[in-house]
């Protein structure tokens, strides 16, 4: 049997673009198409000897020992053609979805479980409660199953119908020769089932917004940036699939006279010009009340004192930070006469 020419079979010259084969292609498939020719021979064989000059046009390998060397030159490569139908169906199906309009959509199973969403809650609080925890609650607004209705969407008393379109199932399948196609119910939205009569608090979702409260905890050395997690808070699972959780994220207040720096906390204290030349005893405040911090002799502007152990305590982990305190000397802007008298003295003195 002397095979037809490929181009000849899709109606095309030898420059065909991609394109116009597989438009050709396409028209020819739809014409001699198995289903709309059933038990034709003839359309039979068409169908089969369009499918594999597509198959080897749209392949530039292929088509190039073609365009050389002809049939021989295929057979020569171990090139077969088709074996059947199901073979073209397979190996074009993207074309035939394309040309008979079939979407792949898929359904998740409306039974399957569901985690619940995580939620976020934004708090401010205190220098102080982030130094030292504090308990509290906070209100969390959030969809839970809806009370009135159980969850079943439907108005208490009615129940909802199974769906007429797809019998409950939510899928219909739409067939075409060696295809099954199942899709989404259009009509039920692959619920399976008709709300006639929706509730009125959930408007037929199932679910409605509640304010909940929750207790919280927040441990003592959080910081700007801090999350709590507060597991199975967040919104119900549905279908038997777990809560999501609920995060907290921590925004520490600024402190009018403390500054923090991850666990150590910072602080400036004004002494005067002989507090820093005599040296003294000060009293430093610090987040546990006030500490006696010795200012040594010559104590120049700036130096810093740590104190061990009096910042905010670790989150993770034992001990705390530390305070480190900044003396900034004073320089005094109006003095009385004697004071006057007795630093001119001292300058004299000094050599100045
Ligand atoms: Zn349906
Ligand atoms: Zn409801």
């Amino acid at each position: 049997m002397t095979k037809r020419d490929y181009y000849e079979i899709l109606g095309l010259d030898r420059k065909a673009s991609e394109n116009e084969i597989k438009k050709n292609y396409r028209k020819l498939a739809m014409k001699y198409h198995p289903d709309k020719n059933q038990g034709d021979k003839e359309a039979e064989e068409k169908f089969k000897e369009a499918s594999e000059a597509y198959e080897v046009l749209r392949d530039p390998e292929k088509r190039e020992i073609y365009d050389r060397y002809g049939h021989d030159g295929l057979r020569g490569t171990g090139f077969r053609g088709f074996s059947g139908f199901e073979d073209i169906f397979s190996s074009f199906g993207d074309i035939f979805e394309d040309v008979f309009g079939f979407g792949t959509g898929r359904r998740r199973s409306r039974t399957a479980a569901q985690q619940g969403a995580d939620l976020r809650y934004d708090m401010s609080i205190s220098f102080m409660d982030a130094a030292f925890g504090k308990s509290t609650e906070i209100e969390i607004e959030k969809f839970v199953k809806c009370w009135e209705c159980d969850g079943t969407g439907a108005t208490p008393g009615t129940v909802s119908e199974i769906c007429p379109r797809c019998g409950g199932r939510g899928q219909i399948t739409q067939t075409s020769g060696f295809f099954n196609i199942s899709t989404t119910c259009p009509q039920c939205r692959g619920e399976g089932r008709i709300i006639k009569n929706p509730c009125h608090v959930c408007q037929g979702t199932g679910s409605a917004k509640t304010v909940k409260t929750v207790h919280l905890k927040i441990p003592p050395g959080v910081n700007t940036g801090s999350r709590l997690r507060l597991s199975g808070e967040g919104e119900e699972g549905k279908f038997g699939g777990p809560n999501g959780d609920l995060y907290v994220f921590i925004y520490v207040e600024p402190h009018e006279f403390f500054k923090r720096e991850d666990d150590d906390i910072l602080c400036e204290i004004p002494i005067s010009i002989t507090q820093a030349a005599l040296g003294a005893s000060i009293e430093v405040p610090t987040i546990e009340g006030a500490e006696k911090v010795k200012i040594s002799k010559g104590t120049q502007n700036g130096k810093l004192f740590r104190l061990r152990g009096k910042g905010v305590p670790h989150l993770r982990g034992f001990g705390r930070g530390d305070q480190i305190v900044q003396v900034l000397v004073k320089i005094p802007t109006s003095l009385n006469k004697k004071q006057e008298k007795l630093l001119k003295e001292f300058a004299g003195l000094a050599g100045e």
